[in-house]
């Protein structure tokens, strides 16, 4: 039999979602840091596009490859799988590894120079589930989610800017609206 390569949109966004749940993470708390990310700057944001947004980015090509990657490396760490210093490396979280990172960069860069400051800003402040993943996978834990936390912060940085993105299309159509009225 053939192996399957290709994955739909739809395909790609399922097996994210029910990855992210294998590993602990529902989409409700990626959405739960998006919107209030988002809610700093836009008091309008409702949970709904926060989701829709969400389920979009996770049915990119770009994200099922480095979300099913990343998820499925901290599985092999957590089993110990992996031979040489990168077990180790992997396992107990170094700081300086910066892989992880590269990964929740990558997402991130999908929506510009917004996406990856918002990703720096989960980075530093570690909200909600990204805490927990983070503290889930310290040392001398059995759970593994170095590349997850990022992957995770990512997604959410993504949608905030997504959201962003789209009110800013609304505002300008309907600016565009008022003025047309105006010149009536
Ligand atoms: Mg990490």
């Amino acid at each position: 039999m053939k192996p399957k390569i290709y994955y739909s949109r739809d395909e790609m966004k399922e097996l994210n979602i029910k990855k992210l749940n294998e590993r602990g993470v529902k989409i409700e708390d990626i959405a739960k840091i998006a919107f209030d990310q988002e809610y700093k700057y836009n008091k309008d944001v409702k949970m709904e596009q926060v989701i829709e947004s969400i389920e979009k980015i996770l049915s990119l090509r770009d994200v099922f490859h480095l979300l099913q990657l990343g998820a499925e490396i901290d599985r092999l760490a957590e089993e110990g799988q992996f031979r040489g210093p990168i077990q180790d490396i992997i396992q107990n979280d170094l700081g300086v590894f910066g892989i992880d990172e590269i990964f929740g960069l990558d997402i991130a860069r999908l929506y510009g120079a917004i996406g990856q400051t918002n990703f720096g800003d989960i980075d530093v402040n570690k909200p909600g589930i990204v805490k927990k993943l983070n503290d889930d996978g310290k040392p001398g834990k059995p759970s593994c989610h170095t590349f997850l936390d990022d992957i995770v912060g990512a997604i959410a940085a993504a949608a905030t800017t997504r959201v962003s993105q789209i009110y800013s299309e609304e505002t300008a159509k309907n600016t565009l609206h008022l003025e047309e009225e105006k010149s009536l």
